[in-house]
């Protein structure tokens, strides 16, 4: 049995149209079966929910996933309610948002679950960590501070209206920016010896792609630094294929 996984792109917004495609290659060369569900900006609710429904039903599909942002029309928080949980590859469903809370088991978010991941293949310990995460989405800061949670780190959660921003990341012995502002995060904000996650994807004017985090001056004090492009998302891609693995495997039982 092969893993499948579906992705579904409404509109064409040019960056969706970018991980949509890394994601259906990233899946055919692992040997998923992979369908991308193209269908135009002016997709009604119920169309889309008529094709979730489809999918829900079809066995030879493991994992869902809807790329985000949706058109402004578009109820998000009602599509992802209509995944099945148990196909809900990018972890959102409130049933696995309420799974991560709870500690049990479930499909955790793809990003954060990456960003875990590199840290444990480079045997950093979040035990007793300082981690401070700068950002507070659903998507990204929340389910990283409370996976770091799980694992014994103490957890500092920034935002927008934190205040003495660079203060609270100069704490952190592990920093995470998942902000969405163009090298936000400079060089004297880090401790030194500190680790960098910078999730942050921003394209320039000038058509250069760069994270949250300012990399060269952050990488001179940091022990490790994840760059941008070639860091954590493709680690999300990676955590993508291994929640529709999990799935399709969950599927067998
Ligand atoms: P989001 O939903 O826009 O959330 C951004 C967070 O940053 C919010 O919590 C916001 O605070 C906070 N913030 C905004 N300006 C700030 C400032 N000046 N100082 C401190 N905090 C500030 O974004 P997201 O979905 O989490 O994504 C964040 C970034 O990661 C984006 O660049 C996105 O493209 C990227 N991303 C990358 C991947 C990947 O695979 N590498 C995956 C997902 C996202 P408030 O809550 O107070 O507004």
């Amino acid at each position: 049995m092969r893993p499948g996984l579906a992705v579904v792109l409404v509109g064409e917004d040019p960056a969706s149209q970018v991980y949509v495609k890394n994601k259906d290659k990233a899946a055919q060369e692992s040997g998923f079966s992979v369908r991308t569900e193209r269908l135009p900006a002016t997709t009604a609710l119920a169309e889309l929910l008529a094709l979730l429904d489809a999918l829900n039903r079809d066995a030879s599909v493991h994992g869902i996933l809807v790329q985000l942002p949706l058109p402004r029309h578009i109820d998000a928080h009602a599509v992802i309610e209509r995944i099945d949980p148990a196909k809900d590859v990018d972890g959102l469903h409130a049933a696995n948002v309420a799974a991560l809370v709870l500690g049990r088991p479930g499909l955790r978010p793809c990003t954060p679950a990456g960003c875990i991941e590199i840290l444990d293949r480079h045997a950093i310990a979040l035990e007793g960590a300082e981690v401070v995460v700068v950002g507070r989405s659903m998507l990204v800061g929340k389910p990283f501070a409370l996976l770091a949670l799980e694992r014994h780190a103490t957890v500092t959660i920034a935002h927008s209206r934190t205040r003495e921003l660079a203060a609270a990341c100069r704490r952190a012995d592990i920093l995470v920016a998942a902000v969405g502002k163009p090298e936000l995060v400079r060089g004297d904000w880090i401790k030194p010896g500190a680790v960098v996650l910078d999730v942050g994807i921003n394209r320039l004017a000038d058509g250069r792609l760069v994270g949250d985090v300012a990399f060269e001056e952050v990488a001179s004090r940091a022990s490790a630094i994840t760059p941008v492009p070639g860091g954590i998302g493709p680690m999300t891609i990676a955590m993508l294929l291994a929640n529709t693995l999990q799935s399709a495997r969950l599927s067998c039982r």
